[in-house]
This record gives C-alpha cells, sequence and structure tokens, in this order.
C-alpha cells in the first residue's frame, strides 16, 4: 500500500451537465490511498488517517494539488521534431513538413529514440494516457508501444492507413495496410495496458478499398479504437467532396465505410452540420478538440456551443506536431480563447473535466481511468499551484477554488508539473 497526502480534485460528473459544485471532489488535506497500482480509497486525511497501519509510508505532497494524470485523445508522435515549423495550413503541413519526417520512421532506430522522447515529454506534461498516430511503418507502432510499456503507461496507437495521395514512399496498398493492422492488433491489443487503434490517417489519403477494409478490422476486432482526422480545414473538406462525389458531408465518408461508433475518435470536427453533429452522438463516436492546432495552422474554430447544444462526447487533443505544446494546460487554455471568439464561456472545471474524466468517458475507458473512484487505475499528476512569481502573485489573490484553477489553466505549463504517477509509483519528478 502507498499513500499520498495533498489537496486532491477528482470530478464525478460533467459539470456541464450536473451543477458545477456537484460535479467535483475536493479535499484540502486529503488522502489517497493505492494497492497494487489501483485506488483503494481516496478522501480527507482526517477521516482516512486511522486506517493507515504503520508501516505505511505516506508520501507528502501537502502544499500541491492531486488530480488524476491528464488523458491527451489526439497527438503524433512522429512529428515531434516539426513541431514549431513555419508557414503552412493543413495540406502545405502535410507535404512540406508531416510526410518527409514521416518517412524518417521507416527506421526502426529513428522510431525507438523519438518515441522514449516523446513518452518522457508527455509524463513531464502530466499527460498519462493517449490516443496517439503512429506512421504507416510497423516498427513505428511497436516503438511508441515499447516506450510506453516501459512506463507502465495505457497508451492507444495504431499504425497509419495511407494509400493514395500522399508520397509513394509513404503510401501501403489497402492490403498490406490490412494485414499489418492486424498483425499488431494481435501483437498489441490488450498487452499489459496498450490497446490498438485502426488508424486511417484520413479520407483523402485512403482508397474505398482501404476505408472498407478498416471497417472489416474493427469488425472482426470489435473492443479495437479506430482515430482519424475530420473537417478541419476548408480546402481539405472541398477537396474530401471532390473525391467522394456521393457523400453528403465529410463525416458521411467514414460513415458510410461504418468507421463512426464506440471507440471511434475523430480529431478536429471544425466543418459539420448539425446532421453531422447528430450523427456522432447517435453512433457514440467521440470528438477531440484541438484549439492549439487548429489556430496554429489557421484551421477554425471549433463550435463549442453547437457542441453541447448536441451533446457531443468531447475531449481535448494537443495535436502535437501541428499543436504547439505538449502541456494540456497550455491546450486547454487555447481552447478557452477559441470558446471565446464563439461566444462561449469555458468554464475552469469543465476543462479539467475534459482532461480528465471527460476525456476516459470519450475513450470508453471511464470504468479504469479518469477519477479516484474505489479500484480504478491509480494514474495521478502532482500539481505545483506557483512554480513562477507570476503566479505566486496572482495565486495569492485568489479566493476560490474555480479561481485558482482558471489561474492554472492560463498561466500553467509543464513547470507547474512537480511529479507524474503511473499506477502509482513516480514515473516523473521535476528538477528542483
Ligand atoms: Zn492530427
Amino acid at each position: 500500500m502507498k499513500a499520498f497526502r495533498a489537496a486532491i480534485l477528482d470530478f464525478i460528473h460533467d459539470p456541464s451537465v450536473s451543477s458545477a459544485t456537484q460535479s467535483y471532489r475536493y479535499f484540502e488535506d486529503g488522502l489517497l490511498l493505492v494497492e497494487q497500482g489501483r485506488v483503494v480509497a481516496c478522501a480527507d486525511y482526517a477521516s482516512l488517517s486511522a486506517q493507515l497501519r504503520d508501516a505505511i509510508e505516506v508520501v507528502d505532497y501537502r502544499g500541491r494539488l492531486i488530480m488524476p494524470g491528464f488523458i491527451d485523445t489526439h497527438l503524433h508522435y512522429a512529428q515531434t521534431d516539426i513541431i514549431a515549423s513555419h508557414g503552412e495550413q493543413l495540406l502545405d503541413w502535410l507535404e512540406r513538413y508531416t510526410f518527409p519526417m514521416e518517412d524518417r520512421f521507416s527506421d526502426s532506430a529513428v522510431a525507438r529514440e523519438t518515441a522514449d522522447f516523446f513518452i518522457q515529454e508527455l509524463l513531464r506534461n502530466g499527460t498519462t494516457s493517449a490516443l496517439v498516430f503512429a506512421t504507416v511503418h510497423v516498427q513505428s507502432v511497436d516503438a511508441v508501444f515499447e516506450a510506453a510499456l516501459a512506463q507502465g503507461m495505457r497508451l492507444i496507437s495504431g499504425k497509419v492507413m495511407m494509400d493514395r495521395n500522399a508520397p509513394d514512399y509513404l503510401c501501403d496498398s489497402a492490403q498490406q495496410s490490412y494485414d499489418d493492422s492486424r498483425a499488431l492488433i494481435e501483437k498489441w491489443h490488450g498487452h499489459e495496458r496498450l490497446l490498438y487503434a485502426v488508424t486511417p490517417r484520413f479520407a483523402p489519403t485512403s482508397s474505398e478499398r482501404q476505408l472498407h477494409l478498416a471497417q472489416q478490422l474493427l469488425n472482426e476486432f470489435p473492443d479495437v479504437y479506430l482515430q482519424s482526422h475530420v473537417a478541419e480545414n476548408k480546402s481539405e473538406v472541398e477537396w474530401v467532396k471532390s473525391l467522394f462525389p456521393w457523400s453528403r458531408s465529410y463525416l458521411d465518408v467514414y460513415d458510410h465505410f461504418g468507421l463512426l461508433g464506440d471507440r471511434s475518435l475523430y480529431a478536429h470536427c471544425i466543418y459539420l452540420d448539425d446532421d453531422d453533429r447528430h450523427r456522432l452522438v447517435s453512433s457514440g463516436t467521440s470528438v477531440a478538440f484541438c484549439p492549439s492546432s487548429n489556430l496554429f495552422l489557421g484551421s477554425g474554430l471549433f463550435d463549442m456551443q453547437a457542441a453541447r447544444d448536441h451533446g457531443l462526447m468531447l475531449s481535448l487533443g494537443s495535436d502535437v506536431g501541428a499543436g504547439s505544446s505538449f502541456s494540456l494546460l497550455r491546450t486547454a487554455a487555447d481552447g478557452y480563447r477559441v470558446c471565446q471568439l464563439g461566444g462561449f464561456n469555458l468554464s475552469p472545471l469543465q476543462a479539467f473535466y475534459l482532461l480528465t474524466l471527460g476525456a476516459a468517458r470519450a475513450l470508453y475507458l471511464e470504468h479504469e481511468l479518469g477519477n479516484f473512484e474505489v479500484g480504478k487505475e491509480a494514474d495521478f499528476v502532482v500539481i505545483d499551484w506557483q512554480p513562477t512569481p507570476l503566479m505566486r502573485r496572482r495565486m495569492a489573490r485568489s479566493e476560490s477554488l474555480e479561481d485558482r484553477l482558471f489561474v492554472l489553466m492560463l498561466l500553467g505549463d509543464e513547470r507547474n508539473i512537480l511529479a507524474t504517477h503511473i499506477l502509482g509509483e513516480c514515473r516523473y519528478r521535476r528538477e528542483p
């Protein structure tokens, strides 16, 4: 048994649906008990301390905040090295930066070295789980799963399927993508905490045959994930219309091939209409809102009001490398700004819900992750409220938990991450 003493915050309901104050639990002086990687108890120190046996050492994080680990539902590990590359919008960004970089991942040594850095960077930012794009190369998937496995992380990833409208050196064939994905599912899906996602990059780079085979994989392995992109950029939307002239909308292409449903998650979802939103909800499909990436590539503004009105299952994605930070605090801050431009006021409770329990729900992993209910996997982050002089000064004026969370969200970044624990084990500790 391990015990951790700190202020503790987690969510039990969606604050946009239930009353804000009933959506979370907050223990000013809390205690989190963990045994064999799972939560045994979480409550006030005063009420739980009697249960502490003498032999148990209490890790003292008083003055800090423990929250469930952050969950990033959309990013590309092979784009780590093109973060902050200047000047392009989506389609040119892919041509100029992404495809040449992803080509390098045919080399296992490049894949392994980058995957190790990437996983460390997640931990440095308090991200304990993620839904990650690899590249078309089988070895790129092996590399990121091996790196996550070494840290005991719950990670979902998959081989990009891409058989047209990309450089030859990056294209597979429909059959090859099916065979490779199948072998990777059998190798990795359900191995320790790892899960597989069938990963067509986006509709323009897949033939109809490839999309059909993606569906076949979902049928053969009903509990694997599907991840892709939809309706990110106006030129992209026009392109999809010309490639699939029979489709009602971009989302309809995926729907036609049976790629919506439980455990399907689409990044961006900017240029949707109400029929699309209705289909996302009725099919159980989830959405990754990627504000940093959408601003960086000038893609457009996600309509949070419409998403809320329809009850979309939402989460937040950094979308590195088009997103400019691994920090989900900075991503949430960009999310706040994007929502403001759409006349929607994103509350800090709502944002932290999306980074924890909301993301776990979007990934259909609520039974394992997202808060400190008894029996869940004990992935958590220890937050330093005020690592900088400005944050110290601003926090000193703060009189409510919600205000402190908002300051954390707007001014915070990896400097606020004091430690990151996976299954109770400390896997990252900030240098003093
Ligand atoms: Zn992406």
